[in-house]
């Protein structure tokens, strides 16, 4: 299933978001930069010790990556050029922001893509995991968020693909997806 904005496609599949060859991976990773499990743990061990390198480096600058905002590094081995790092928030019952902070994390995700000219960018399932966010309510603001920022502007990016692990994730995505062109 897909949806087009403008020149974009935006995709859904089924699979190991460490073997896309698109010209940036996104990390659902935590605000130490220092790696952990889930995607991030993949994306980690699939890149080699050069992405944790580069990670150190923007830590010793910046700080911790606060929660909404995204970062890039290179991919190290993997066929992706580079790995846009963002934080998606903690599920805390959905009063505390959550909503919003999901959404930032995938438009400064997009932001980081265009400043950085690339054409084609790969999402996890940001927050769904080890962080709880239920997967419904995270799909509809993943897929939203994209949509508002491939129309909000003219960008560089021509593919928007959301690489699902499990096949809940897959699901619950195609039926966001869905009810998004439904409502279009
Ligand atoms: P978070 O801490 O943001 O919840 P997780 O890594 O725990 O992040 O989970 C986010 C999503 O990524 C989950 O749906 C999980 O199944 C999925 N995931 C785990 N490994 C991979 C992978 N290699 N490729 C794509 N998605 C993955």
């Amino acid at each position: 299933m897909e949806m087009i904005i403008k020149k974009a496609c935006i995709s859904l599949k089924q699979g190991d978001i460490t073997r896309e060859a698109a010209d940036a991976i996104v990390n659902a990773a935590n605000s130490s930069l220092m790696g952990g499990g889930g995607v991030d743990g993949a994306i980690h061990r699939a890149g080699g010790p050069q992405i944790l390198e580069e990670c150190k480096q923007i830590r010793k600058q910046k700080g911790c990556l606060p929660t909404g905002e995204a970062v890039i590094t290179m991919a190290g081995n993997m066929k992706a050029h580079f790995v846009i790092h963002t934080v998606g928030p903690v599920w805390h019952g959905g009063n505390s922001g959550e909503a919003d902070l999901l959404a930032s994390a995938y438009r400064e995700s997009l932001k980081l893509a265009v400043e950085n000219n690339l054409k084609s960018i790969s999402f996890p399932s940001i927050s769904t995991g080890v962080y709880g966010y239920p997967v419904g309510e995270a799909a509809e603001i993943a897929l939203r968020a994209v949509v508002d920022f491939l129309q909000g502007q003219d960008t560089t990016l021509e593919e928007v693909v959301f690489v699902l692990y499990d096949t809940r994730t897959y699901s619950a995505y195609e039926k966001a997806l869905s009810k998004l062109c439904a409502s279009k």
